[in-house]
């Protein structure tokens, strides 16, 4: 077993990286490691795989071969990883004979901590390279964008599957395997390929909370671009664009309205490529306007949009792409310009020539993308569960989350739909179903159908509400489709038990759609964040790495934020490690001090609580004094409106109060809310998920329910699920 505890580890992730808090799986993933379990280790790009081998690098004996395949993204990591004072190294073919010479010579003497290697490096015959290997007395194999092994994966690489033979000649190393790559055929793959001994999977959610999603119609597209843009003038972003003539043409138009911006696709030289995407690395170009073949080597982890131009072909690639937004965990945009002319664009390319399989696949994607676009519905959740995960329909960070909603009582209407289903045998589509409802005069209704009691039921509804009615039924799964062409709609279990009345149906209608907010105005100061960036880049440029790699922007954000004003107070800043604070620290410190004296401004450095413990049960929430207050006067039978106008609180306000004591167990909240009143609460907690923001619940609930009544219910509902 290993020994170090989970407290040593926080030191240790402090120390090394200057971060306060592991993410998603990284603590289990890092203690399986340490364990010398084989391991795989599923997370979404930008989720920090790196630190799952990194940290276990630093604490065990030996050195850890890295086995990476991007050759533009070696040199990034181990730049980040000198960057900490950690001795990092890379064998690649982009380096000349004497480099590597010194490297393996550095490597045999102990003194590099993680060594990565290319996959083509290693010779067909592996003999050499396994001996050679041995010599360096390795504690650790990690094997990063594992699904290449994969000939299922969608990056399969020849070079990789000569690491099937590792395990025979290091039977007691451990191996970790990373990939973002979720499908369970291409986990099993790599698990057999690279031959892990009862390995432990840890699988983390896709979900990136951070983006938000955005689907706009594409009308005045460029128009809505730039002025999204001029309105986030700091940021940087990448634009996404079908065809490489269209990349050409953004690009130009954007430059000539002043922003840096620059195109990108493969149709350009390698070295211009390079150059192109080294500059916006660097934020000497804020925009790139790119064809796909941009972002598999990039790593840049302050780009705060992704912007569709075009409809992407698929949701994998579309997601993929949007990913490479906010890796730094601060908010970011990704945002779709939809058009049914570019399906129409993209189902001609679908088509693989003499290969009918192949066509039906590529359309059936395309087909969800569509929906995608069309979706009334959290954006996030198709997403979700196109990736195969359950998520509540109630995400509050997409374009639908963010429009005003109404919960509508649809049981009727759905009813008439499934019976008009079920009185012409479940033979026919949308289009027909719907003509039959609003009691069509067609001729393609058959005369038949024109004497059922269905036969116009539905006229107070308009078409389109009708289709909206359909897209909701089948995607709460009330109704299934047939997948041939003629999509006839098919009655299923939960379609009878609607038929039978023994359940409703809700559904959430958008009021009205938002755009993508307008940059928030946080509390920093903003010239002494231009200061620090300034700062930054001189190192950087010196140093000639990527500025990110000296300190991401959220770190220069806190800095601006809590003016930290001694070497102490550094500390309690994200991104700064021990040995990033005893080589930058001064440089940072001097600047703040200085503004902070100019402005004669105090640290605020105290704001920034260092982030509690973890604790196995939660910590019964704190009473104040004025929460007492409200109790005692609530246990003497005063009403809450009289407490409230007693108190000179709002209702709410007292409400909230006796929350607390609904948390802890103090009050029954039976007493408080009626029951039929809670029970509409609850219904809509569990059906959002939202189990602590009172909001979206209030939204949803409308003018009859309080916010005390909200926060309330939520309190009683995770002390009773708890
Ligand atoms: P990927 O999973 O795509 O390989 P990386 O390992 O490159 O992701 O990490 C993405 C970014 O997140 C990096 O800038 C990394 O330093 C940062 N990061 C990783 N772990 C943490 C953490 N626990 N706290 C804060 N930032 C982290
Ligand atoms: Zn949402």
């Amino acid at each position: 077993m290993s020994t170090y505890t989970k407290e040593k580890l926080h030191q240790a992730l402090k120390h090394f990286f200057g971060y306060d808090e592991f993410r998603l799986n990284q603590l289990p993933i890092i203690e399986s490691v340490l364990n010398s379990s084989d391991t795989l280790a599923i997370m979404p790009t930008g989720a920090g795989k790196s630190i799952c081998y990194q940290l276990p690098a630093m604490l065990l004996p030996g050195i850890t071969i890295v086995v990476s395949p991007l050759i533009a993204l070696m040199k990034d990591q181990v730049d980040a990883l000198l960057a900490n004072g950690i001795y990092g190294a890379f064998l690649n073919s982009s380096q000349s004979a004497d480099e590597q010479r010194r490297i393996i010579e550095d490597a045999r003497q102990g003194n590099i901590k993680l060594l990565y290697i290319a996959p083509e490096r290693i010779p067909a015959n592996s003999e050499s390279f396994f001996d050679f290997l041995r010599q360096l007395n390795p504690s650790l194999f990690a094997i990063d964008e594992a699904h290449c092994i994969s000939s299922w994966g969608h990056d399969f690489r020849p070079d990789y599957l000569k690491l099937a033979v590792l395990k025979k000649h290091f039977p007691a190393v451990p191996v970790i395997a990373l990939t973002a790559s979720a499908d369970t055929l291409t986990q099993k793959d790599i698990v057999e390929k690279l031959d892990l001994r009862h390995p432990r999977i840890f699988v983390s959610s896709f979900n990136r909370p951070n983006i938000q999603y955005h689907v706009q119609a594409k009308k005045d597209a460029f128009k809505q671009i730039l002025d999204y843009i001029k309105k986030h003038k700091d940021d940087s972003g990448i634009i996404y664009a079908l065809s490489r003539a269209s990349t050409e043409g953004i690009a130009g138009r954007l430059y000539e309205a002043g922003i840096k911006a620059a195109y990108y696709h493969a149709g350009m030289d390698a070295a211009e490529r390079g150059r192109v995407q080294e500059a916006f690395q660097r934020d000497e170009y804020k925009v790139i306007v790119a064809t796909i073949a941009f972002g598999m080597g990039i790593d840049k982890s302050n780009v705060r949009f992704v912007i569709h131009h075009d409809v992407s072909k698929n949701v994998e690639g579309y997601y993929q792409e949007t990913g490479r937004a906010g890796r730094d965990g601060l908010k970011s945009d990704a945002i779709l310009f939809y058009s049914f002319g570019d399906i129409m664009k993209l189902r001609k390319f679908a088509e693989v020539e003499n290969n009918p399989q192949q066509s039906a696949i590529s359309r059936k994607k395309l087909q969800l993308m569509q929906d995608y676009c069309e979706h009334e519905g959290c954006r996030r959740q198709y997403l979700m569960q196109y990736f195969g995960e359950e998520f509540p329909p109630y995400c509050g960070n997409c374009d639908y989350c963010l429009s005003s909603l109404e919960e509508k009582d649809a049981t009727i209407d759905g009813q008439k739909l499934l019976s008009a289903i079920s009185r012409t045998g479940e033979r026919y589509g949308a289009g027909y179903i719907i003509d039959l409802l609003r009691g069509s005069a067609s001729e393609k209704i058959q005369p038949a159908h024109k004497e059922l009691k269905t036969y116009g039921i539905g006229k107070d509804l308009k078409k389109e509400e009708w289709q909206w009615m359909v897209q909701q039924l089948l995607y709460n799964r009330f109704i299934d489709k047939t997948d041939d062409q003629f999509a006839t709609l098919k009655l299923n279990d939960k379609s009878w038990k609607l038929l039978k009345g023994e359940t409703e149906l809700k559904l959430v209608l958008r009021k009205e759609k938002i755009a993508p907010a307008e940059e928030e105005e946080p509390e920093y100061d903003k010239q002494l964040l231009k200061d620090l960036k300034g700062l930054r880049l001189d190192i950087a440029d010196q140093e000639h790495v990527p500025a990110y790699n000296i300190l991401a922007d959220n770190s220069l954000i806190e800095l601006a934020t809590y003016l930290p004003l001694s070497f102490d107070d550094l500390k309690q800043i994200s991104g700064f490690g021990d040995y990033k604070i005893s080589k930058y620290g001064a440089g940072f410190l001097k600047i703040i001090k200085q503004y902070a004296e100019e402005h004669n401004l105090p640290s605020r450095i105290s704001y920034k609580k260092p982030k509690e413990k973890k604790r196995d049960k939660p910590a019964k929430p704190s009473v104040s004094n004025t929460q007492q207050a409200t109790l005692a006067l609530y246990r003497d039978g005063v009403s809450i409106p009289e407490i409230a106008a007693q108190r000179g609180l709002s209702v709410s306000t007292i409400e909230g109060h006796l929350a607390v004591f609904i948390a802890n167990g103090e009050l029954d909240i039976h007493k408080i809310i009626a029951k039929l009143k809670l029970e509409k609460i609850v219904s809509v907690i569990k059906s959002t998920g939202q189990t602590f923001a009172a909001k979206p619940i209030k939204d949803l609930l409308g003018d009859d329910f309080t916010y005390g009544e909200i926060k309330m219910a939520q309190e009683y509902y995770r002390r009773s699920n708890s």
